[in-house]
């Protein structure tokens, strides 16, 4: 059972449990306030019925005659006649010591008994010497429907003479008793359903409330709101399941993605209904197509996924993915406007082209991927040549992985001189990484994977701790820059790293210089501008890399107080090209960094004709092949000792004119 089934299931038990406990409640109110009044009825007409038999005991002075069967006396007879015209006593019975009845005095007569009648209860209360009481209800007409008898005994000289029987109508008193116990069972019952149902009223509400919110919470959870598709991630699961199912049942899983052409301009030219109407169409004629088996999910934007169950070869694969192709490719009106979607379809068959729903994900992705750089329109299977590509990938993927947890990176400082008086000013810190081989991967390749698996923050961390403890050991003069990717930002706290890396070198912050790029600040700029500027404060420099490459890099310039920006390598390379605005744009860069006290470094300087063109600008700092090509750390102490001697700080090496490097090794 689903837990949404589960959740069900519980609350129908607590409200059926809820409800039995309020009837519950409301008959055992019921039952406790009939017996209360029963009880209270009865004492009281117990109560009348006694007072009524003794006062008659202590008002008749022959009772013993009486009892003895003689005829009242006067005084009597006339006590008798005024007793039975007042009051709710109906009958008086007077019986004799053996308990049976000798005089009956009721509204029709007073008279002796001609047939005397034995009563029990007489006899009881000659025997016991105590008053008994009787309540009843009448079943002849000629007496009330409810009635009380009190029998009390008269005792003479110590000796029981006669039994004094009074009858009390209680039919009057019970209806009023009645009418109140209605009224207060009415009441408290009210009052306990209140207490008791309005609370649980409301709990069942807010529960089921709650259920509902879950409910919807765990369906957008697993689907995609706009289609109503699954997403993803519950896709990958599913189809994990399938896989296995498939490997017992000896049916194959083709996954068919489904790109839909030229979405963005669907968008821009109908706006984000039109593009909205035309996903919502491509779900729709996915499901048509597709079997109950099969599972289609929204993968994201605009890529659908189609993971059709039990194929038996390519073949049918490929029928499917046209069959697809056809039905998605129908015109679809909106509006009084007609939308012209073609889609691109990859396809991927298990298992021969993955085994695992990443895999086969992955698989199907290249393929509507080499769909789309093929033209569009079309159907394409996953293939051997893009299977090369996959494995090339993931072989660097596990490169970085390893490398990360193995920290088998290292850095290359490259150095950074000052141009008027060629003397050196510190180094820019570069990754690298070697494969099985010894071969350098570029970082152009390794770092935005190793940003795509999240793992950058770490190496980032890593390149810090290890750049400062570098320059920790050099002249305090010299400063060490390193390189920020936008991931640092947002995979951990920067300005602690920094912190961090800064304390255990104990080298000092003023050495140090952060390098990002405008990317940084394309998007959530507050939160990192805010960052940068705890880091400034700290003593850390902030340096503009890459300027000049981005679309609105002067923009970026006012955003941030920078200390330094750093002029991309691509315009010592287009120096002396076909485009001469490169050497107006570079002098204008230099000229306003001047203006707005930002150093200018100018990278890439690979000529002696750039140099001399960047010492004509009065560029300030420079780093390039010409200068210096990324070194180890044990070399760079080499060109430390070199520039030192080269200022004549140093005398010159023994030997004369070897290079300073033979000298140190
Ligand atoms: P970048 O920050 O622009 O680094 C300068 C790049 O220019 C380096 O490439 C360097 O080797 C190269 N270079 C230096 N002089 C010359 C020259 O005269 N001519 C030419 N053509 N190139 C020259 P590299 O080492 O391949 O680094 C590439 C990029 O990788 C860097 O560009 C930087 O964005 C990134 N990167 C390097 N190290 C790190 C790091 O530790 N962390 C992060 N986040 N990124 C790094
Ligand atoms: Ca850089
Ligand atoms: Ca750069």
């Amino acid at each position: 059972m689903t837990p949404a089934a589960n959740g069900e299931v519980r609350l129908r038990r607590w409200a059926a449990a809820l409800v039995a406990v309020l009837g519950l409640l409301l008959v055992g109110t019921w039952a406790t306030v009939r017996l209360t009044t029963n009880h209270l009825l009865e004492r009281e007409a117990a109560a009348g019925a006694r007072n009524w038999a003794e006062f008659l005991a202590a008002s008749i002075g022959d009772l013993e005659q009486i009892a003895a069967g003689e005829q009242p006396v006067a005084a009597s007879m006339a006590f008798f006649e005024n007793a039975r015209k007042s009051g709710q006593v109906f009958r008086y019975v007077i019986f004799n010591r053996d308990g049976y009845s000798q005089l009956v005095s009721d509204r029709e007569r007073i008279a002796l008994v001609d047939l005397s009648e034995f009563n029990p209860l007489a006899a009881h209360a000659l025997l016991s010497g105590r008053p008994q009481v009787d309540f009843r209800k009448a079943d002849t007409p000629a007496l009330p429907a409810y009635y009380a008898a009190a029998y009390v005994p008269v005792h003479a000289a110590g000796q029981p003479v006669a039994v004094v029987a009074a009858y009390v109508d209680q039919t009057e008193q019970r209806a009023l008793f009645f009418q109140a116990f209605v009224a207060a069972a009415a009441a408290l019952c009210t009052l306990t359903s209140l207490s008791f149902g309005v609370p649980a009223i409301a709990w069942y509400r807010r529960t089921k409330e709650k259920q509902r919110a879950e409910r919807s919470i765990r369906f957008l959870s697993h689907h995609d709101p706009l289609t109503g598709l699954i997403n993803r991630a519950s896709f990958v699961v599913r189809l994990e399941r399938a896989l296995v199912q498939g490997r017992a049942l000896a049916g194959e899983v083709a996954l068919h993605v489904i790109d839909i052409d030229r979405f963005k301009d669907v968008n821009e030219t109908l706006g984000h209904h039109g593009g909205d109407a035309l996903l919502k169409a491509v779900a729709d004629r996915l499901r048509l197509v597709a079997r109950q088996s099969d599972l289609v999910a929204r993968l994201g934007g605009d890529e659908f996924v189609v993971a059709q169950l039990g194929v038996a070869d390519k073949a049918q694969a490929e029928d499917f993915a046209r069959r697809l192709w056809s039905a998605l490719s129908a015109p679809l009106p909106f509006r009084d406007q007609e939308i012209a979607a073609t889609v691109s379809v990859g396809i991927a068959v298990s298992p021969m082209h993955g085994e695992s729903a990443a895999r086969l994900l992955k698989s199907a992705d290249l393929a509507v991927h080499s769909a789309k750089a093929g033209g569009r329109n079309c159907i394409r299977f996953f293939s051997a040549e893009l299977d090369e590509s996959v494995q090339a990938r993931l072989r660097l993927e596990r490169m970085v992985r390893e490398a990360t947890e193995r920290e088998a990176f290292f850095l290359a400082y490259q150095p950074i001189f000052e141009l008027s008086g060629r003397r050196l000013v510190g180094f820019e810190a570069l990754l690298r990484l070697r494969d099985a081989d010894g071969q350098p991967i570029p970082p152009s390749t390794f770092i935005p994977l190793a940003e795509e698996m999240r793992l950058i923050g770490r190496i980032g961390a890593w390149a810090l701790r290890e750049a400062c403890r570098t320059a920790a050991g050099w002249p305090e003069s010299l400063r060490v820059a390193v390189n920020l990717s936008p991931s640092q930002f947002a995979e951990g706290d920067i300005c602690a790293i920094v912190a961090a890396a800064l304390h255990e070198s104990r080298l000092a912050p003023k050495r140090l210089e952060l390098e990002i790029t405008e990317q940084l600040l394309f998007a959530n700029d507050e939160r990192n501008v805010a960052a940068l500027a705890q880091l400034k404060a700290s003593g850390v420099a902030i340096v503009m890399d890459d300027f000049g490459t981005g679309y609105s890099s002067l923009s970026y310039l006012w955003k941030f107080p920078f200390d330094k920006i750093k002029i991309d390598r691509s315009f010592m390379q287009g120096l002396g090209g076909a485009d001469e605005r490169v050497a107006t744009v570079v002098k204008t860069i230099i000229a306003l960094g001047r203006e707005l006290h930002m150093p200018v470094t100018v990278e890439g300087v690979e000529t002696a004709e750039q140099v001399r063109f960047l010492a004509a600008a009065d560029a300030q700092h420079v780093q390039g092949f010409w200068f210096g090509e990324p070194m180890s750390a044990t070399d760079t102490m080499i060109a430390i000792l070199d520039d030192l001697r080269r200022r004549g700080a140093l005398p010159p090496p023994n030997g004369g004119g070897k290079p300073a490097l033979h000298l140190v090794k």
